[in-house]
């Protein structure tokens, strides 16, 4: 049974999403059967359809799709075999997950998942203003099961862009290439393309004459959730005289969303994607409120999921776009639900806590322990990296207190002692959250 979308056009797509709400819904009914459907030969939603009484073919509203419980991450891991089914085409290619909260995960992409993906940055793309008369550089790693990288090169090659497979690390190495090759846009983490930009700098390279028009980021954010720059993002735009975009992907989905040219969210793909925010009961939430994005992303094959916890905290946005998009916009990632700390009668991310380190200069290097305290607060302690000359710590904690309104602890470290705590070789991206408060621990 095919959950195919009928198209893989850009164009149409486009023209989709500048057309009234109510054609968008009735096309997504349409593509949310068709998913449903093939959800349904797995053995895990076939119990669940089952057991609610559930006839994916009867459902005349997307609203009917919060009749079904919702998928955990935790429920692939436990039986995988539940998730698999006959009716699943050859798998091309298997992907995992980062692993940050807890194992990789394994999944599995069939040729049309891959197609599909590299449609959907195609999309994103085009909505970044690239075209086909630029080249972007690519700092991210294509291999190690990694599949963002792979579906931005793919998505570029659709749109008819160049690209540049350099890869992550060696500023070196990446500048020999920008002089060379000349890139009109770069791709990768905003932490690591501030410091090749300021690596050039110190190098005899001047970043804002590099001509590097834009800037696609993933894994960290560049945005608050008000949509104004964090200092990264915005040292990041001045270090390049560029245009910064986010990106944000979820393996398990399949899918990933690119930043709006008006820089108020990402638009959320109609044909791929229905996303829902809900919290900390499944209760869906109103438009602006933060809570967990729950997705389902439409015509996959592979890992046809329904309902997919994500366990990142956002918001969803319906109201009108600059852009001329009639779509809505998924705010950017405020925090991890499993990172969510209880402060005094606050409620913080340490994505909060490090946007407020960006702040200063030479606080880069820091991490966040987290405990459980005695009272309902939990016991947040900031550990910065410094060497002699390090930040002067009365001016770190009134830095937090002001942007958080709450004043965690702060103590200073050996600079090097800081990074290789951060720094494990079997993790893909450094570690700057200690969760103490139970046995395991989760890093980000
Ligand atoms: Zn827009």
């Amino acid at each position: 049974m095919s959950s195919r979308p009928d198209t893989h056009c850009l164009q149409e797509a486009l023209d989709l999403r500048r057309r009234g709400s109510d054609e968008i819904a009735n096309l997504q009914l349409t593509l949310l059967k068709r998913h449903l459907q093939h959800a349904g030969t797995l053995p895990f939603y076939r119990r669940i359809f089952q057991g609610a009484d559930f006839n994916p073919n009867t459902i005349t509203s997307l609203s009917d799709l919060a009749e079904l419980p919702l998928t955990e991450r935790k429920d692939i891991d436990d039986s995988p075999e539940a998730f698999t089914s006959t009716s699943v085409p050859a798998i091309a290619d298997i992907a995992l997950t980062s692993g940050t909260t807890g194992h990789p995960l394994v999944v599995p992409y069939t040729v049309h998942d891959l197609e599909r993906l590299a449609f959907n940055e195609e999309v994103a793309f085009s909505s970044a203003g690239l075209g086909k008369n630029d080249r972007v550089l690519l700092t991210v790693t294509l291999d190690r099961c990694f599949i963002a990288g792979f579906a931005y090169f793919w998505g570029l090659v659709r749109l008819g862009v160049t690209a540049i497979r350099s890869g992550p690390g060696q500023p070196a190495r990446q500048w020999q290439l920008i002089e060379r090759l000349r890139p009109t846009a770069l791709l990768g983490v905003p932490s690591f393309l501030l410091g090749l930009a300021r690596w050039g700098t110190e190098n005899g390279y001047n970043p804002r004459t590099a001509g590097i028009k834009t800037i696609i980021t993933i894994g960290e954010p560049i945005r608050k959730a008000d949509f104004t720059p964090t200092r990264l993002g915005q040292f990041l735009e001045d270090a390049w005289g560029a245009k910064v975009f986010s990106s944000y992907g979820v393996t398990e989905l399949e899918t990933a969303f690119g930043d709006c040219p008006s820089a108020c969210g990402a638009h959320i793909h109609p044909e791929m994607m229905i996303v829902e925010i809900v919290d900390d009961h499944g209760r869906i939430l109103p438009d602006g409120l933060p809570g967990e994005v729950v997705a389902t992303p439409l015509g996959v094959e592979g890992l046809p999921l329904v309902r997919f916890r994500t366990g990142d905290i956002a918001r969803v946005h319906t109201a009108p776009c600059s852009c001329g998009w009639n779509t809505a916009r998924l705010g950017p990632i405020e925090g991890r639900l499993s990172q969510r700390l209880k402060y005094k009668g606050t409620t913080l991310y340490p994505g909060m806590i490090f946007h407020a380190l960006q702040e200063i200069p030479g606080a880069t290097d820091a991490y966040i322990e987290v405990r459980q305290s005695f009272d309902l607060s939990d016991e947040v302690t900031v550990v910065i990296g410094a060497d002699e000359q390090g930040p002067d710590q009365r001016k770190v904690e009134d830095t937090l207190q002001a942007h958080l309104r709450v004043g965690p602890k702060v103590i200073f470290k050996n600079r090097s002692e800081v990074r290789a705590r951060m720094h494990n070789d079997l993790d893909r991206k450094p570690r700057n959250f200690f969760d103490l408060r139970t046995e395991s621990q989760t890093g980000s």
